[in-house]
């Protein structure tokens, strides 16, 4: 069936190169980077242990950029038809399958995945990617303002699990005392 079967037809797939056909290919190429450019283990000159740095995201895109080049993305094929909340929802799960099938039977795998190969690493670039498109356009859908409403979620994780309480522990909160 077209369209709601297959993320080519549901629009992730082909996403970076109707991005890039918009006029958008640095913000890519830059976002390509920061994907890619995992945080190096720092080493003193003296060899003393130092804290590694930690990896950052480039600035751009924004997640309102992201909501606005998946609209375009829909709006010139015609497929916001097929885009109502429960289908986004189904197809983001389905992706997600799909970064696990990456993570599958290596067994634990280190911080900034220093085994795998550069192929490896684009595979779940794209795959990550496809998950956080769907996310924005579902949160689009759903009319959630998702960028407040991290910071709003955010806050209340805060009070939910204090640092003062929970340093170093990974007990679920019901299992702190006051
Ligand atoms: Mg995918």
């Amino acid at each position: 069936m077209m369209a709601t079967n297959g993320e080519e037809a549901c629009g992730v797939k082909d996403d970076m190169s109707a991005v890039s056909s918009n006029g958008r290919s640095e913000v890519l190429a830059k976002s390509h980077s920061a994907v890619n450019g995992a945080a190096t283990d720092a080493s003193s000159q003296n060899g003393a242990a130092v804290r590694p740095q930690r990896f950052t995201f480039s600035s751009e895109p924004t997640v309102e950029d992201i909501r606005r080049m998946q609209a375009e993305f829909t709006d010139e094929r015609d497929w916001n038809q097929f885009h109502q909340p429960r289908n986004l929802l189904l197809a983001m799960v389905g992706e997600v399958g799909e970064v696990a099938e990456l993570f599958q039977w290596r067994g634990e795998v280190a911080d900034g995945l220093p085994d795998w190969t550069e192929s490896e690493r684009e595979q779940l670039a794209h795959e990550l990617s496809d998950v956080l498109i769907y996310l924005v356009e579902l949160a689009e859908k759903c009319r959630v303002d998702l960028p407040q409403a991290v910071l709003r979620k955010m806050a209340l994780n805060r009070l939910k699990y204090p640092a003062s309480k929970v340093h170093g522990s990974a007990k679920k909160y019901t299992e702190y005392k006051d």
